[in-house]
């Protein structure tokens, strides 16, 4: 079936077992159990010599179908879905870091990734590297035999910052680090993880993939690059199950300690969504870059940054990896704060919220908000300036968000 396209392969992904009825839809298996003819039976699965659910904080059917949707179109070795995109990057962490251990990243992070690594595993006895992911001789000069993994967002929010995945992950498969990327930006419809070696993608599937932005939900998506005997934590899981050590240690320890597991209704909505996802981002992203180019036309306006902009420091790497249309997100610069709060309160059409790449457009102002309980210093550090709003563009017309923009930047 490799010669389907995206949507083809996505639609033709067979449910994990047949349905008694025939069901046309995976249907939602709202049970957080599952019952055995034998006790022999039960110690099978329960032991993992059996595919059998158990218990929906492990596995669950509905959540199954959806995880292999998602493989079926990204080709990767494996993938599981949790409650939000935090939670499968923190599950990803807990699986790899330990007490001494350090991970390369940069300061340019989503803001609750940041609070993550800063806030919650510095006390646990992990060191945080901050480095500029621009400088691969930096981040070579940062690793050493106990950074555990490099994490990065391949374009940064609201920074804008793109990642050279093939230099990174040079870098990092050379010194037997693995590359964990935060996608969440691009989708994998796009963006193809593996051709720029990326061993583990995260993606808040709340994003792009949920569509209407109908609930949480976050993937880990494995492509079985990286050799797990590496890492100290999996190194004896890697003795034992090779290439699916990772999983192991999500499946067997991670998803039950944690319980983070995806839940039966989320699933069926994101799988839903995930249907019609490429078609979206395309629409989107080509309305982004309409706007983009306008917004350039307007003398007030500061800065414009979209990676799809001819003059933008990233757009030639940003095309390469990314493609036409990198992305539905862009953000611009204004005269102050005042005047991004008076520009925001007038507009009729484009929402005050946050989130991303739902149906509808979005606008927010990240340094008030996502980063709004940082102290200056660290905004600074992470160049969030409170000059800059952030749009994201849904499925209007562009010129009706386009006119609204206008009403707007009116005095
Ligand atoms: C939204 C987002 C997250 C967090 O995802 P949730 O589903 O909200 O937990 C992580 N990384 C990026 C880049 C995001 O945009």
């Amino acid at each position: 079936m490799d010669e389907l396209n995206f949507e083809s392969k996505l639609l033709s992904t067979p449910f994990p077992k047949k349905d008694n009825y025939n069901s046309l839809s995976m249907p939602v298996y709202n049970t957080a159990a599952y019952e055995f003819d034998t006790a022999e039976e039960m110690e099978a699965a329960f032991c993992g010599k059996t595919p059998e659910c158990t218990y929906s904080r492990i596995a669950n059917p509905t959540v199954q179908y959806f995880e292999n949707r998602v493989k079926t179109v990204t080709g990767a070795f494996a993938v599981t879905a949790l409650n939000s995109g935090m939670a499968a990057i923190t599950n990803t962490i807990m699986s790899l870091a330990y007490s001494g251990c350090n991970i390369i990243t940069s300061r340019h992070l989503f803001g609750n990734t940041y609070s993550f690594f800063v806030n919650t595993l510095k006390p646990f006895g992990v060191e945080i590297r901050f480095c500029d992911l621009t400088n691969v001789q930096e981040v070579s000069e940062n690793i050493d035999t106990n950074t555990c993994a490099l994490f990065l967002e391949i374009i940064t929010n609201p920074q804008m910052e793109v990642a050279d995945l093939a230099a990174l992950s040079a870098v990092a498969h050379a010194n037997r680090v693995p590359l964990i990327a935060d996608s969440t930006i691009i989708p994998f419809s796009t963006f193809h993880a593996k051709d720029f070696g990326v061993d583990i993608e995260i993606v808040s599937s709340t994003k792009y993939i949920s569509g209407g932005a109908t609930g949480l939900g976050g993937l880990i998506i494995d492509y079985s690059i990286f050799d797990w005997a590496h890492s100290p934590r999996l190194k004896d899981l890697a003795r034992q199950f090779g290439n699916n050590a990772f999983f192991a240690k999500l499946r067997q320890e991670i998803h039950r300690n944690f319980g983070a597991y995806m839940t039966p209704q989320t699933a069926y909505m994101q799988a839903l969504g995930l249907e019609t996802m490429e078609i979206r981002f395309q629409r989107e992203s080509q309305i982004c870059t309409e706007l983009a180019k306008r917004l350039k036309s307007i003398p007030e306006i500061e800065g414009v940054n979209y990676t799809g902009l001819p003059d933008n420091p990233f757009s030639d790497l940003s095309l390469k990896q990314f493609g036409q249309y990198p992305g539905a997100m862009l953000t611009f610069d204004l005269a102050s704060k005042k005047a991004c709060y008076s520009f925001m309160n007038k507009l009729k059409l484009i929402r005050r919220a946050t989130n991303l790449f739902d149906n509808k457009s979005l606008i927010i102002h990240p340094a008030s908000t996502i980063f709004g309980t940082f102290t200056q210093q660290v905004r600074d550090e992470m160049n969030v300036s409170d000059k800059t709003l952030r749009l994201s563009v849904g499925l209007e017309s562009a010129d009706d968000l386009w006119n609204d923009i206008l009403q707007a930047l009116e005095n």
